[in-house]
């Protein structure tokens, strides 16, 4: 049996198909999920439909995370079309262009910082406040998108390392109240893959670069790679895992002194 079969998941964050959330729902589908979309406005809607129709869906909801009237409206005919929900994947985070880059403090303003918490961060407990009651009896499973920058300080992410921080405290309170009914909360850190957001970060190629020199398998990771494992921890295989951040970053994070 495939590792997801039977299940019904929302996907987040398909903006193209170099998105990562892309990459988690080719496996999840593959994997025999069941699979609903959103898309944050007008101008990305037909691009996320064609794409789910590719993965076999025809589900696809207006959601603007910074928007609490627009994640009830989701949900809601979400609920309507299935009722029930197993997991949810929240691959979704802004800052304002001009914050990602330079000096952190040089860069920063209260409007920069407040969006970025807001729009990569808070909207993980807002999805899983919303998915909760789709989710009960059903052994349910969220997970977000973080990066190394939550924990270590990297040049030009600035604002949205402090979100992603922000991002990995909220997955493990997130992970502690849902616990008890069984739902699970997960991240993945991923390694830098070439995005639509990941363009908005200066000198994002010089990142990649350094990667594919000091990381222990010596390559960049792809969103297959990260595919792969969202699915599994999505699935009924991963049940007695939650609040983890699991890298998923070809062992960037962990070296010390790489011998090149
Ligand atoms: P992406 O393809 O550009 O996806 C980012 C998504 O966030 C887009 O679909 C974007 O929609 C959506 N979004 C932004 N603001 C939103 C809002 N208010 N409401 C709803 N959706 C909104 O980039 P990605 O790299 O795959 O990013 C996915 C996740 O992975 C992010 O959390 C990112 O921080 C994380 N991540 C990325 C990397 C990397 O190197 N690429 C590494 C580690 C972690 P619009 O296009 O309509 O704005």
């Amino acid at each position: 049996m495939a590792l997801l079969e039977g299940k019904r998941a929302l996907i987040l964050g398909v903006a193209s198909d170099r998105s990562i959330a892309w990459g988690i729902a080719r496996a999840m589908r593959r994997e025999g999920a069941e699979l609903a979309f959103t898309f944050q406005n007008e101008r990305l809607g037909k691009r996320v439909t064609r794409l789910a129709a590719e993965a076999d869906s025809n589900i696809v909801l207006e959601c603007d995370v910074a928007n609490d009237s627009a994640i009830d409206h989701a949900f809601g005919e979400l609920s309507n079309l299935w009722g029930e929900l197993d997991i949810v994947v929240h691959a979704v985070a802004f800052a304002p262009r001009e914050a990602l880059h330079g000096d952190y403090l040089d860069s920063l303003t209260r409007d920069a910082h407040a969006i970025a918490h807001d729009v990569s961060a808070y909207s993980f407990a807002a999805l899983a406040k919303a998915a909760r009651p789709m989710m009960q009896g059903r052994s349910g499973a969220l997970l977000t998108l973080t990066y190394l920058g939550a924990a270590r300080a990297i040049a030009n992410y600035n604002v949205m390392g402090a979100a992603k921080a922000s991002l990995e405290a909220n997955m493990r309170y997130v992970a502690a109240a849902l616990g008890p009914e069984g739902i699970r909360a997960n991240a993945i850190s991923a390694g830098p893959i070439r995005t639509l957001a990941a363009a908005g970060i200066s000198d994002f190629r010089k990142i990649l670069h350094l990667v594919e020199t000091m990381s222990a398998l010596r390559r960049n990771v792809t969103i297959d790679d990260v595919g792969n494992t969202a699915a599994f921890l999505c699935s009924d295989f991963a049940a007695g895992i939650t609040g983890e951040v699991v890298h998923v970053d070809a062992g960037y994070n962990m070296m010390g002194m790489a011998m090149t």
